[in-house]
């Protein structure tokens, strides 16, 4: 009788971003993913949003590996916050842990991190389980589905994926694998990406990709080339790169996700550009139009990335304008539409053609839709199943998905950030609900909590501080009350407001002196109630109001 194995889920369901799953066995630990979500604009100031560690905090002295599936943020971002806490091993592909190499070395943690490179196929002990790694196609190279052997049976992780049955690297899913594993010893149970179980049909290959991009690129012969794509899609950028070559064009990179990705692509073979096509940006203005490519970042409309400067027309090496071609290769983040739109717009504005994937198929989705997802769970075949990797609509789906392939409606658990499930030898289960919260990160790495996030939204119609300064006794006004503002009204309006405010305050602050409530307490808070009264009054706005009594001799 093994004890039982239990999974919780420390972000990434109920959400698209920030994927953390936590095994345990008799108190051990391994990690799957510790990523990343950017805040969208409810959240000003964050920088970042990770998955709630407080779990793993318990255990931080039983943590046996951090197991990473793939090189997107979402999974491997949030990878030096992990490490300044967790001291631990790292497990992943060759690009994977490139990638998770250089954010180390970023974060100057090298002393106390261990790299593993497992090459596909290879299984490795990770603590009390068995973990070995199967290729599985995704929009960045070497991504892994991961089989965790646990005591309690198989455990398939799908990591993101889509079934491309002819990727670029001709790395295909290890499909057979995972029919030979459900045929013996069975799978007890599959978690798996979420992210498209919306969509019928299936994805398009990134070859067919490829065509389309090789069709689009004689027609712009004789002007320049401005190419946008994640810096993670290497094969796109290696198609973008082959064709411009073949067109007889000098690459430009420029960004530096880009530059870093390319890099360690390169270095590890994975990605084949010749030196002789590639020149720093700098030299760009030494060529005519029509020899130039530029690959770039910022197709999410990032506000620091290249397309966004480049609209803005303050990037330092280049500008964009009449008859030039810019290619979006990719699609905006569901969120992200109205950045992405913001700057083709702006492009557009400087008299550049803006091809994007609305108008021809020169992106695809890197995620499995409905008849992937078939294919996975026909070859899986799994006693039970957990969705992942979406937000709750989609993993509801995904579930319905996975009961019309034939499981029993209880063997289909949809789960929500902080659950966790136990496997014994009765089942699979959703045994308990651990508190959750998002860790918002803003500045230097610090934490932020809710309370402060709530503070930095009421202060979107801006703030008032009225002040006042009194004797230690507080029975007699030595300087103001005086009214200070940010953000709540136009110079003009203020002053009108500023002076009528202060008299109102002097003739109430004056009345609480002379009465026998008086008191640095009450002086506050008549100070409070008559800003916030007369602010609501005279301008229908709420800004927060702030009230401070000094004391002076
Ligand atoms: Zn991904």
């Amino acid at each position: 009788m093994p004890a039982p194995v239990t999974i919780t889920h420390l972000g990434g369901v109920g959400e698209v971003g920030r994927n953390c799953t936590a095994i345990e066995y008799k108190g051990r630990v391994i990690v799957i993913d510790f990523g990343l979500m950017f805040p969208d604009s409810s959240m000003p100031g964050v920088d970042v949003i990770l998955p709630d560690d407080r779990y793993l905090l318990d255990h931080a002295d039983s943590i046996d590996g951090l197991i990473i599936t793939h090189a997107h943020e979402d999974h491997i971002g949030g990878v030096t916050h992990f490490l300044a806490k967790f001291e631990t091993e790292l497990y992943g592909s060759a690009l994977t842990m490139g990638v998770a190499g250089h954010k180390v070395s970023e974060g100057r943690l090298d002393e106390r991190t261990w790299l593993h490179t497992v090459a596909d196929g290879d299984t490795v002990k990770v603590g009390p389980f068995d973990v070995e790694f199967l290729p599985i196609t995704h929009s960045v190279p070497g991504s892994n589905c991961i089989v965790v052997h646990s005591p309690q049976g198989v455990i398939v992780h799908t990591g993101d994926f889509k079934i491309d049955e002819t990727p670029v690297d001709g790395r295909v899913t290890d499909l057979n694998r995972l029919r030979e594993l459900s045929a013996n010893p069975g799978v007890r149970l599959l978690m798996a990406d979420s992210t498209n179980a919306d969509l019928p049909g299936s994805s398009v290959s990134e070859t067919e990709i490829g065509a389309t991009l090789r069709d689009l690129f004689p027609g712009y012969r004789g002007r320049r080339v401005i190419a946008s794509c994640f810096a993670s899609h290497l094969h796109r950028v290696q198609q973008i790169a082959d064709i411009a070559i073949a067109e007889g064009r000098t690459l430009f990179l420029v960004g530096r996700s880009m530059l870093n990705n390319v890099r360690i692509a390169r270095d590890l073979g994975m990605l084949k550009i010749p030196e002789r096509s590639l020149e720093p940006i700098d030299k760009i203005n030494d060529y005519e139009p029509g020899q130039v490519c530029v690959i770039c970042t910022g197709s999410q409309g990032e506000p620091q990335a290249v397309l966004a400067r480049l609209a803005a027309g303050d990037h330092r090496d280049f500008s964009v304008g009449e008859s030039d071609v810019v290619l979006l290769s990719s699609h905006p983040i569901p969120g992200n539409e109205r950045s992405v739109f913001a700057v083709v717009n702006a492009l557009v504005g400087r008299g550049a053609e803006v091809v994007h994937s609305g108008q021809v198929k020169v992106h695809t989705s890197g995620h499995a839709k409905r008849d992937e997802l078939k294919v996975l769970h026909d070859a899986v075949s799994p006693e039970y199943f957990v969705p992942i990797e979406g937000e709750l609509r989609m993993l509801r789906r995904h579930a319905d998905l996975a009961i019309e392939q034939g499981l029993d409606a209880d063997h289909a658990i949809v789960v929500s950030d902080g659950s966790q499930v136990v496997l014994d030898d009765n089942g699979v289960r959703l045994a308990n609900q651990l508190p959750h919260r998002y860790r918002y990160v803003h500045g230097s790495g610090d934490l932020l909590d809710a309370d402060v996030l709530a503070d930095r939204r009421a202060m979107a119609e801006g703030v008032v501080l009225a002040t006042v300064t009194v004797n230690k006794s507080a029975s007699r006004v030595l300087a103001g009350p005086t009214v200070v503002s940010k953000g709540w009204a136009t110079d003009d309006e203020l002053d009108k407001l500023v002076p009528a405010l202060e008299a109102e305050l002097s003739r109430v602050v004056g009345a609480v002196l002379s009465g026998d409530k008086a008191g640095f307490k009450e002086i506050e808070r008549v100070l409070r109630r008559t800003t916030g009264r007369f602010v609501s009054h005279k301008t229908r706005r709420r800004p927060p109001i702030m009230a401070l009594v000094q004391i002076a001799d």
